[in-house]
Formats: structure tokens, sequence, C-alpha cells
């Protein structure tokens, strides 16, 4: 699961790192207010403000979504302008705002989980503020690799390593802190990626009115292990409903598991081992399944409703195989939700239903009141919902 920017600096500020100031704003009037904050801050170098897009894409920059403003008037002109937008076709609901750095340096630094290899991986560039996929082809030599044992961490020796190897020069110490903290910050959330880009020396009003330069985190990604997210109840208040399917988020919602395949068979079964076998039958019948969709154990006719809305959701759809095996699952359960669902259908899809074990009967009597196609065996099923599919193709 990725997360905005200004929720990954959070993730990254309590575990010690270095992170400009932000404030997130919903609206021009709130980023107002935080410009007004931020340009009246007497370490802010620069007089300006930074207002930026919170979306789930890379490249907000080029996109028009990172821009400046030097006045409260221009912050909250800047911040209506981003919130308007649309970026790679997700709308802008929040900007952060925070003090515009005057940026000495950009470099890359981040740390992911390296499936291949088994271990965690640093990757770090001086040449930063880019893709790192373009310096990956434009210039392979700029960056800087490190694995690191996931149960022994980056030991001090190996940080510092790190750092000179990417070129932080006199900020090797931060950096080297920093490849700390993003590892710290991996560990302590469960993430599978931290990256930083920029990675950047900026140029503050140190306490004389002086210039210092410090390397701070500018910006953030950080996505989560979904596997972990039960281990961090706190986790699921950051998602970002926009940058999902809602067929995904919907199947979340009624707890199914829906995966959506090429085929035209639409299959509604319980249990992810007869979902599979049901699959197969349904490959040997001649058909190929649009869906692989368990609707769980103890499915009430709610949880049927939402399955058959997201199996009719997808276009291809021709006809629909059910396959219940009732154990805790009651049939008659799933008949009330096929019937409810087949009430509220948007278009008619031909479709089987198989249902076995507990209170089959009831829902044979039920399915058989409401004509409903049945079958007793997987097979017959199979057969019947090819032949269905075929009939409506052609
Ligand atoms: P991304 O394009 O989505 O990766 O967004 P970033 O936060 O990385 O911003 C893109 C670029 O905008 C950075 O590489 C910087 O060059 C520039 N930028 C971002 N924040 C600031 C800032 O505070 N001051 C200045 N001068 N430039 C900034
Ligand atoms: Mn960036």
């Amino acid at each position: 699961m990725k997360i905005q920017e200004a929720d990954a600096k959070a993730l990254l500020l309590a575990q010690g790192l270095p992170v400009p100031p932000w404030e997130v704003a919903r609206t021009p009037t709130q980023a107002r207010a935080a410009a007004v904050k931020f340009l009246g801050d007497p370490a802010n170098a620069t007089g300006k403000v930074v207002i930026k897009a919170q979306v789930l894409v890379g490249g907000r920059g080029k996109a028009g979504g990172v821009k400046l403003a030097g006045s409260a008037d221009e912050a909250e002109d800047v911040a209506a302008q981003i919130l308007a937008l649309e970026i790679k076709g997700l709308p802008v609901r929040r900007v952060l705002v925070g003090p515009a750095a005057d940026i000495v340096k950009e470099y890359y630094l981040s740390v992911l989980l390296d499936r291949s290899t088994r271990r965690l991986m640093f990757i770090g560039s001086a040449e930063g503020g880019v893709e790192i996929e373009q310096v990956a082809r434009d210039n392979p030599a700029a960056i800087v690799y490190e694995h690191v044992d996931p149960l022994l961490g980056l030991p001090d020796y190996a940080a510092r390593e790190l750092a000179f190897k990417i070129g932080f020069g006199p900020h090797w110490k931060a950096g080297a802190a920093i490849a700390k903290g993003l590892l710290k910050t991996m560990l302590a959330y469960d993430a599978d990626l931290v990256e930083i880009n920029p990675l950047a020396v900026i140029r503050e009003h140190g306490a004389q009115g002086t210039p210092v330069e410090r390397l701070v985190c500018l910006d953030a990604k950080v996505t989560l292990d979904d596997s972990a997210l039960a281990r961090h109840p706190g986790h699921e208040a950051l998602r970002d409903l926009d940058a999902e399917d809602p067929a995904d988020v919907e199947a979340r919602r009624y707890d199914l598991t829906f995966i959506k395949l090429e085929g035209d068979i639409g299959c509604m079964v319980n249990g992810a081992g007869l979902a599979m076998t049901t699959m197969d039958l349904v490959k040997r019948a001649g058909g190929e399944p649009a869906n692989f969709l368990d609707i769980g154990g103890g499915a009430k006719a709610d949880r049927v409703a939402a399955a058959m809305r997201l199996i009719l959701d997808d276009p291809n759809v021709k006809a629909i195989l059910v396959n219940i095996f009732g154990g805790i699952t009651r049939g008659d359960e799933v008949a009330r939700g096929l019937i409810e669902a087949r009430g509220q259908q948007e278009r008619e899809v031909p479709m089987v239903v198989r249902i076995v074990g507990t209170n089959a009967e009831e829902a044979a009597e039920l399915l058989r009141a409401a004509h409903f196609e049945t079958a007793a065996t997987l097979d017959e099923a199979a057969a019947k919902a090819v032949a269905s599919a075929r009939a409506t193709a052609a």
C-alpha cells in the first residue's frame, strides 16, 4: 500500500529523521494560513513556501503539482490551482505546504525489499531529484547499491561506507545517520520501500543569520507491506482510496478475495481451493474463468450480493457459475443473496448454481421458486456455464 508524502514524512519524523516542517491543507484558505506561518519563520532562507500535490504518483513536479509561492496571496492562488488538478488521473484533495528549501544539491537514497536476494537493499546516488530509473539508464555508474541482512541491519561501518560511496562530502555523517534511519523506519512500520528523492543539502539561516547547510528528506515515498497491515492498526487510515482499483476497495469492504482474470465466465465460490478447482473445471469444459472469487466461510446474503456486483461489473462476463459447498456457509443464505442480487442486477447474464452441503435442500427450493438454473454436479454446472457463455456471445 502506497501512502502519501505527508504521511510518509510523519513516519520518518517519528523515527528521528531530518524532515523540514510542513502542514497539510485541504482548501486554499488552509494553505494560506500555513503559508503565513512559514513565510514568517526567521529560519526560512528563501522567503517562499513550497506547495505540493498529495497524490500517489511520481513526477508531480513535472505535472505542475509542485510550486513555490512568495506571499500569502500567491500561496492561496497556487494552492487553488493545484487542488483543481488531476494528476495522471488522480484528483488532488490535499496539498503539503512547507518552507521552500534553498537547495544546494539533490541526492537519491532508498531502501527496499530485494526479493531476488532475500535481502534489503540500499540504492543511493549523487544524481538525485530525477527518476532513479533514468539515472540507471543514462549513467548507471552513478548509482551505489548496498545489500543488508534484515536481521543484522546496517552496522555503523557499512553506513559510513555507503555514505562515502554516494559522495555526501562534508555531510557524510548525516548521510550515514539517514541511511540507518531509513532502515529503522522500514523495519518499524513493515515498509517494503522507503525512498527519499531528493535527499537534499539545503541552506538555511542560522542563529546569527549566517547560512548553514544540512541534509534533509525533501520528498518521501513509503510503501507498506499489505500483509503486515494487521500489525499496525493506524495504517489503514493512511490508505488512499483514489489510488486503488474500485473492485479491490469493494472486495476488501465485504471481505471477499477477488482477482480479475481475462475470461468470460464469472465464478463465485466459497473456499480458495474449491475456487481454483472450479476454475480448472471451467477450463476443462472449454471455457475461460473471468475471475477468482472466494466469498469465504459463513457468507451472508449481503456478501453474496456484493460478490455478484463485482462479477457483473466486468463487461466481459457472459455467464456466471456459482459453486457453493455448504459447511459453515449455509446454502439458503447464499440462495437468498443470489435472489437479492438478481433483483438489483443491471444486466441479464445467465447463471448456473450448484449448492451442496448445509441447507442445500432449502437452497434448491428457493432457487427453483425464483427460476434459477441449477446443477447437481460441478462438471454439469461447468458445462452449462460454458454453453450459456457461448450462446450469449453468439
Ligand atoms: P516529485 O516530482 O513527485 O518527485 O516531487 P518532489 O517533492 O521530489 O519535487 C520535485 C522537484 O521539485 C524536486 O526535485 C526539487 O527540484 C523541486 N522542489 C521540491 N521542493 C522544493 C523546495 O522546497 N524548494 C525548491 N527550490 N525546489 C523544490
Ligand atoms: Mn521526488
